[in-house]
């Protein structure tokens, strides 16, 4: 739960103790805690509040003064849930920054291991996207990530997520892809890219294209994160050696 109510006295677990070890537990997500009791004494109030408890409310109560100190843990949850959102978003583009994309590749690797599961991962990079900054603007190639990204987003399974790896490095993760997968996806991805146009105010049109280097984790197996990123970006630079606008199977091995 994002918000507790606790009286202080039950049968086992008492309030308080509640409140101090989910404070040692330090959960992902805070637990706002308020502990209502009939215990009016100073003493209990500041023994109620020390052992982490956000507020504390005596009984009896009134039912209006329980609701707006409700509102006070709403909005306490509320700012924390938005830090933690903006915390894992890269800005520009609105897709999960590095840090996020990589705890939740952490995750479904774990899963897929767990599960005997494939898992498959494309990395993306522009092509000669610096040229598009220097005869566009830095805005324009701004706006060329913001449509790449969203071009590889539509691209995906609903269960794929999209991070960006890099200043125009796109990383993808394909849970349950097995490497033919991965491929119809990456070669999706390239073929809307590569379609796509980017419209300025005097209706010139800018495209892009990208390199995918693809690479994925076959069921039982024990890699790494860092193992399956580096075997895709090493096909990734093979794909830029070969021309660009190509996407290459990592070397099975
Ligand atoms: P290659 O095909 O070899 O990948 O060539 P490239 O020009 O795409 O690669 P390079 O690494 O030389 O240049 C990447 C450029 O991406 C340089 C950098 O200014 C630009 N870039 C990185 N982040 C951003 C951003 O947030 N906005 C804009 N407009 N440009 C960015
Ligand atoms: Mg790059
Ligand atoms: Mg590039």
């Amino acid at each position: 739960p994002n918000i507790a109510i606790l009286d202080w006295m039950m049968p086992g677990l008492e309030g308080v103790q509640i409140c101090e070890r989910l404070r040692k537990m330090n959960p992902s997500r805070y637990v706002y805690v308020i502990l209502l009791t009939a215990r009016s004494k100073t003493e209990d109030v500041i023994k109620g509040l020390d052992s982490g408890a956000d507020d504390y409310i005596i009984k009896p109560f009134h039912p209006e003064e329980l609701k707006y100190r409700l509102r006070i843990g709403e909005r306490i949850i509320e700012l924390e849930q938005r830090i933690i959102s903006m915390a894992s978003t890269d800005y520009l583009t609105g897709l999960l920054n590095r840090r996020a994309f990589m705890e939740r590749l952490e995750a479904e690797i774990n899963r897929a291991q767990r599960g005997y599961n494939h898992l498959g991962i494309i990395i993306a990079d522009l092509d000669h996207f610096k040229d598009i900054n220097d005869i566009y603007g830095h805005q324009v190639g701004d706006r060329v990530l913001q449509d790449a990204s969203r071009c590889l987003t539509s691209a995906c399974r609903v269960y794929d997520f999209v991070g960006r790896y890099g200043g125009e490095e796109f990383i993808i993760c394909l849970p349950g892809a097995n490497i033919n997968e991965t491929c119809n996806i990456a070669e999706r991805m390239r073929n809307m890219l590569r379609e796509q146009r980017t419209v300025l105010a005097d209706n010139t049109e800018v495209g892009v294209t990208a390199s995918f280097g693809i690479a994925d984790m076959s069921s039982g197996s024990a890699m790494s994160s860092d193992d399956l990123i580096k075997k895709a970006d090493d096909a990734l630079y093979q794909a830029k050696g070969k021309g660009r606008n190509q996407v290459v199977i990592a070397d099975s091995k």
